[in-house]
């Protein structure tokens, strides 16, 4: 019974925020008009059981990393920016420190992505991070006059890699869930556990439907539906809570779970300069 709180809690405030608002009421268009996958790494996993302890020891996997970016009326939004773009320019990539972790290469820039659909960066009005590893938050200074969108708790995190943030970044601290263009049609979820202000994305979409982007709150299918948590993460207990938490939200909502790692997912979903609708 002691979890009970925890759970219903932020519950309750996702329920206020998804009360949605009509378009009429705010005086102009609401709601997402396109989703953009883009190729933000790939890479290979050497050994899949940091991500599952005791399970799949010694085996390796092939990883993506998947950046989104977010047509709305009031502005742009990407959703996690990857690893360095100057990766690119490495003819073997980035290999990690530890051969179990994930040797990224980088196929295409987030830039040029960007040029490509017609875009720089100062285009992009609100850069929103899932969390501050590597692999997600590799090309933040790309944006200098975005407005961040991360949480209080993940912005303070003592990171053992050093500053992640210049400190004159414009940056909202978040403190839980966000309506973040104040319509429903995009909403941060807070999923601590990976680290301390891990953040999952909820995007409604007009044609394709509601999608979770899960973030690294899990990595891969097969550990999604078994609930596995990984050995480095921040908090085993508010992972599994948080997982609970994502399932229970995309009950409700009839919501996909875009896995933002899980390649075999992403070889079977269109890819900018593609796009969701
Ligand atoms: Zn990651």
């Amino acid at each position: 019974m002691k979890r009970m709180p925890l759970c219903l809690a932020p519950a309750a405030t996702l329920a206020a925020l998804l009360v949605t608002t009509p378009a009429s009421a705010q005086g102009g268009k609401a709601g997402v008009e396109r989703l953009y996958i883009l190729n933000c790494g790939e890479g290979v996993a050497g050994d899949i059981s940091r991500w599952s302890p005791g399970v799949n020891v010694g085996k390796s996997m092939d990883f993506v990393d998947s950046c989104y970016l977010i047509k709305h009326p009031q502005g742009w939004l990407l959703w996690d920016t990857g690893v360095a773009d100057a990766i690119a320019a490495m003819p073997e990539g980035q290999r990690p420190a530890d051969p179990r972790m994930t040797h990224w290469r980088r196929p295409k820039t987030l830039a040029a992505q960007l040029d490509q659909l017609g875009l720089k960066p100062a285009d992009i009005k609100y850069v929103a991070i899932s969390h501050t590893h590597p692999d997600h938050i590799g090309n933040v200074t790309m944006f200098p006059q975005s407005m961040l969108l991360v949480q209080r708790a993940e912005y303070e995190w003592p990171s053992p890699v050093g500053p992640r943030f210049r400190p004159d970044h414009p940056v909202t601290k978040l403190e839980g869930d966000h309506d973040v263009f104040g319509d429903g049609s995009v909403v941060i979820i807070s999923t601590p556990g990976h680290t301390p202000g891990h953040q999952s994305l909820l995007v409604k979409l007009p044609k394709t439907g509601t999608v979770l982007l899960s973030g690294d709150a899990v990595h891969f299918k097969d550990n999604w539906e078994n609930r596995r948590v990984p050995e480095n993460n921040d908090n085993k207990d508010k992972s599994a809570i948080s997982m609970q938490r994502m399932a229970d939200v995309m009950a409700k909502e009839n919501a996909q779970l875009w896995i933002n790692h899980d390649k075999a997912q992403r070889d079977g979903q269109k890819i900018s300069p593609e796009f969701y609708e």
